[in-house]
């Protein structure tokens, strides 16, 4: 089949594909190992992202050549800073980015999808930031995890991990569904208010439940 029409559609029903979601710092990464831990396959669709745009990514060029060399780092890489400015103020040049980076992000997870199958995983985790707001992700999956918290530990734990000051983390939040629209599409919440240990109880919950699909 060509690679370009491929769809995780044509994998489905062999075994459970979760999507697990949530705000920015909400921990998607944190319950994402947590299952990885325990034996699931996990797809980070924003891992993925990063890599078709670091040096050597298969992004890179596509991007310099419709961008300009402006955007790309002497090392190689896209200067994701910038590039995250520039398409914040204008929707035209960031349609124009997803038409070079969705294609090559749905590629490559469709390939970790067949390895996780060819791996006898028990079932598939796909982490996807933004998966209410990207439309058509739900119905790849057979089950919704939302992981979520309160939007001041959110922040808090953002601030915590990068260099990114409260208006940033503000600003980000802003281009991402509430929580409200994305407690309203979850089968399973994952709360994640309290220390790590709570988390890993609720993570065991979801694990079995998945097991038992
Ligand atoms: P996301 O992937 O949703 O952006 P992460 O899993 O990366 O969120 O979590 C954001 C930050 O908060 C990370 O540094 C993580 O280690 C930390 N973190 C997440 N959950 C907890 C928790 N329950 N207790 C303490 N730190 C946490």
């Amino acid at each position: 089949m060509d690679k370009s029409t491929r769809s995780l559609l044509d994998l489905k029903g062999k075994v459970p594909f979760l999507g697990l979601t949530g705000g920015i710092g909400s921990g998607k990464s944190s319950v994402a190992s947590f299952l990885a831990k325990r034996g699931a396959w996990v797809i980070d669709t924003d891992q993925i992202a990063h890599q078709i745009s670091a040096a050597g990514g298969i992004a890179v060029d596509l991007i310099q050549s419709q961008f300009g060399p402006e955007f790309i780092l002497p090392d190689g890489s896209l200067n994701r800073a910038k590039m995250r400015e520039y398409v914040f103020k204008d929707t035209e040049s960031k349609r124009k980015l997803e038409a070079i980076t969705h294609p090559l992000i749905r590629q490559e997870t469709i390939l970790q999808a067949e390895n996780g199958l060819e791996n006898h995983a028990p079932y598939l985790v796909f982490v996807v930031p933004l998966l209410l707001e990207s439309g058509t992700w739900t119905e790849n999956l057979d089950h919704i995890a939302v992981v979520d918290c309160e939007e001041e530990i959110q922040i808090r734990r953002v601030m915590e991990r990068s260099q990114l000051d409260r208006q940033e983390v503000l600003g980000i939040m802003a281009h991402q569904a509430s929580r409200a629209e994305r407690l309203a599409i979850a089968d399973t919440v994952i709360h994640n208010q309290g220390d790590l240990a709570s988390l890993e109880v609720e993570v065991d919950r979801l694990h079995q439940k998945m097991l038992d699909l």
